[in-house]
């Protein structure tokens, strides 16, 4: 992720180096590169002409200042930015003054939602929680029994709707006798408090585009859970795509931090530098692979080094 920026980006504040002054011209010359390779790397283009505005606003009224020469401080005012739209500090989970907190997911489905409700099972384990994962994707064959192997794995316990129960859902498309995942959902709240679990983690149905009937049954559970951190979970391999799924699902659910999954892989990173600017939410996590220890608190201070090599 992030290598062809790394290197356009690097490339060009490379070029100034050897410059005692920066003209109007070498500065506008340098956002124009900048820009290329931010739309290159498939960020949103609102989000790339406020950061160059920003940019170039700064350079042009830097100081010579100091300790740095006029292209460290470039590099500086870049480096600034790029932690600023990626949300600046570290957000925390705000945990509930009378527990349970609650923490529900959604997202598309394959964004990584089942595999992050173990991670962050796991995670908040470590941190002396006592999580409960509750199974409410109810939608996709294998999500409940995929979440009772990742349960496991991270040494949670999982709320499932026992099979062949109906919840006045009737059968599903599958044929297969379907509960409420509303109803699952209140039920897991109840479990939670009954057996002291300081956190419950809800995980939700997604399909693999956005639709009304998922964006409904999205807002029913929040709305019966009243959760303190809804997280979208949003997959940084879908480029441009990803600002629109991200506009639909704060339409239709909200939600008050974002985790990027698959950070491991080979996108150009634009989903990760848009979506805090087009959402106004922050980057809360970040999942970096399969396992369930590739997972960490999103750092946007650590991203942007990573961005500028
Ligand atoms: P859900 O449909 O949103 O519940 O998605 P899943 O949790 O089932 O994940 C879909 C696929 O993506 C699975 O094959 C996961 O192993 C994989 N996956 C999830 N997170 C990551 C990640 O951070 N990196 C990589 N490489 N794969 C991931």
């Amino acid at each position: 992720m992030f290598e062809s920026l790394s290197d356009r980006l690097t490339g060009t504040l490379k070029d100034l180096r050897g410059k005692g002054r920066l003209s109007g011209a070498d500065i506008d010359a340098t956002c124009r590169e900048i820009r290329l390779a931010l739309l290159e790397a498939d960020v949103a283009l609102p989000v790339v002409r406020s950061f160059i505005a920003k940019i170039k606003e700064r350079a042009k009224g830097a100081e010579v200042s100091g300790a740095l020469n006029p292209a460290q401080q470039v590099v500086k005012i870049v480096n600034e930015e790029l932690v600023g739209i990626l949300g600046g500090e570290t957000r925390r989970i705000q945990f509930a003054k009378n527990p349970p907190t609650v923490i529900m997911l959604a997202g598309l489905q394959g964004s990584g939602k089942t595999t992050l409700a173990g991670k962050l099972a796991k995670w908040l384990t470590g941190q002396g929680h006592t999580p409960l994962l509750v199974a409410c994707d109810l939608q996709r064959p294998g999500a409940v029994s995929q979440l009772k192997i990742v349960g496991e794995r991270a040494g949670a316990a999982v709320f499932a709707p026992h099979p062949g129960t109906s919840i006045g859902g009737g059968d599903n498309e599958l044929g297969q006798s379907a509960a409420d995942p509303v109803e699952v959902a209140r039920q897991g709240i109840a479990e939670a408090r009954a057996k002291q679990h300081d956190v419950v983690i809800v995980d939700t149905a997604g399909r693999l585009g956005i639709d009304e009937e998922l964006m409904g049954q999205a807002a029913g559970i929040r709305d019966a859970v009243q959760p303190d951190e809804i997280l979208f979970v949003l997959d940084a391999m879908t480029g441009q795509d990803a600002v629109h799924t991200a506009e639909a699902f704060q339409a239709g659910v909200g939600f008050t931090g974002v985790v990027l999954t698959k950070l491991d892989g080979d996108a150009r990173g634009g989903a990760a530098l848009s979506v805090r600017e087009i959402t106004g939410r922050p980057i809360m996590f970040a999942s970096t692979g399969e396992k369930l220890e590739d997972f960490d608190v999103f750092h946007p201070d650590r991203m942007a080094s990573r961005i500028l090599g």
